[in-house]
């Protein structure tokens, strides 16, 4: 089967070509040739990205599915319990309908330590055996087997929490510094990067002091130029969630993002309940939207390498729609709409070793998002969705 898109502009993953064709063949991107497609598609007013990646999600049973209707077609999910996460696997692996993902599988943090706290809340427990107890890692000599045993779960990466709760008026037990530095050490050790959640300076401190990979998360307190400085010169990424914090904080703004019909018109009314949460068990900087709006501005103009997340979840932000709020905040935290539109396709796919998705060329996986209009000028563009293809199949609309 191959199905050729004509005359489209085409942002590449990196840049943009203002008129360009792209032969699909099969699975996968074509080099474009003279030779008959099954399939034309006019791309004349449309612009064509490579899939989304959300750089943070956390997946359970239909996220996958709403995702791919967004156009995201990778997660990469942050913390993942084992039945749950074979389920979302074997999902993926068997069927072209929904996103693909990567995942930490379990999460290190210490007994009792964040997200404990929310995993005994009522709501979540109806989540099954995707809300069950989970291993926890309580000082430095675990941290060998805590890494073995995510190993054996198929592990695509390390997260590790470093969170005591207190910016939120909370109080949770945390991971020790050594800790934190045992398990980088044993995840490098293993071949997994590791990603830190981190929501305060401190935090985000003890994990650049374990010489993490990246953070899952921008401070939610006031950023100074020195910490960004600190992260630019070691090299760590930084995913943004900026939806997840207004989201958490219940800022109004958020909501417009359901009011756009592009978005709210594909959202079930249980998606759209979902966006009503309680966040009062989450660990965030009362200012934490401005202060990681700014945050995201000030790691920018350091040079730190910033990925499009949402850190969606059961409740909001929604997994797929949310990913076209979070692209628009990352432009009015200073952001050109090709940087914002780069975040979420080829920085993620780079940064995390994927290396056959996130960019337009031959040979790379066929997971692409055709939309009205010109997200490079106007990124909320990316919301008037014409076709999504995951791994070159075409969704139905
Ligand atoms: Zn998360």
């Amino acid at each position: 089967m191959r199905t050729r898109i004509r005359n489209a502009r085409v942002f590449d993953g990196l840049t943009t070509t203002a008129q360009a064709d792209v032969l699909i063949d099969g699975g996968r991107i074509a080099a474009p040739d003279d030779l008959p497609a099954d399939v034309e598609i006019d791309g004349s007013g449309k612009t064509l990205l490579p899939g989304l990646i959300d750089a943070h999600t956390h997946v359970f049973d239909g996220d996958l599915a709403q995702a791919l209707r967004f156009g995201v077609t990778t997660e990469l999910d942050m913390f993942c319990l084992p039945g749950n996460l074979a389920r979302q696997r074997r999902a993926a692996a068997d069927h072209d309908d929904v996103a693909d993902l990567r995942s930490s599988g379990v999460l290190a943090t210490a007994p009792g330590g964040h997200p404990s706290q929310i995993m005994d809340a009522p709501g979540v427990r109806d989540l099954g055996d995707a809300a069950g107890p989970f291993d926890t890692v309580a000082d430095a000599s675990q941290a060998k087997g805590f890494v073995e045993a995510r190993l054996a779960e198929g592990a695509d990466y390390l997260k590790i929490v470093i969170d005591n709760g207190h910016v939120g008026g909370l109080d949770l037990p945390v991971l020790s510094p050594e800790t934190v530095t045992a398990l980088v050490e044993a995840g490098h050790a293993a071949g997994l990067q590791a990603i830190a959640h981190a929501v305060t300076t401190r935090d985000a401190l003890v994990a650049l002091d374990a010489g993490v990979d990246g953070l899952a998360h921008v401070v939610t307190d006031p950023l100074t130029d020195d910490l960004a400085a600190r992260i630019a010169a070691q090299g760590v990424f930084v995913v943004s969630t900026l939806t997840y914090f207004e989201a958490v904080l219940n800022d109004p703004s958020g909501a417009e993002l359901v009011r756009d019909e592009r978005i709210g018109s594909k959202l079930s009314d249980q998606a759209k309940a979902a966006l009503d949460r309680d966040g009062s068990v989450i660990p965030v900087h009362p200012d934490g939207v401005r202060n990681a709006v700014q945050a995201v501005g000030t790691l920018h103009r350091a040079g730190v390498a910033l990925l499009a997340g949402t850190d969606a979840n059961p409740w909001a932000p929604l997994h797929g729609a949310s990913m076209h709020r979070e692209v628009l905040l990352l432009t009015e935290a200073g952001l050109s709409a090709e940087e914002a539109l780069a975040a979420a396709t080829s920085l993620p796919a780079r940064r995390f070793g994927l290396a056959d998705r996130g960019r337009i060329a031959p040979g790379l996986r066929a997971d692409l998002l055709l939309v009205d209009g010109d997200p490079t000028t106007d990124i909320t563009a990316t919301r008037a969705i014409s076709e999504v293809w995951r791994r070159g199949v075409r969704q139905a609309r």
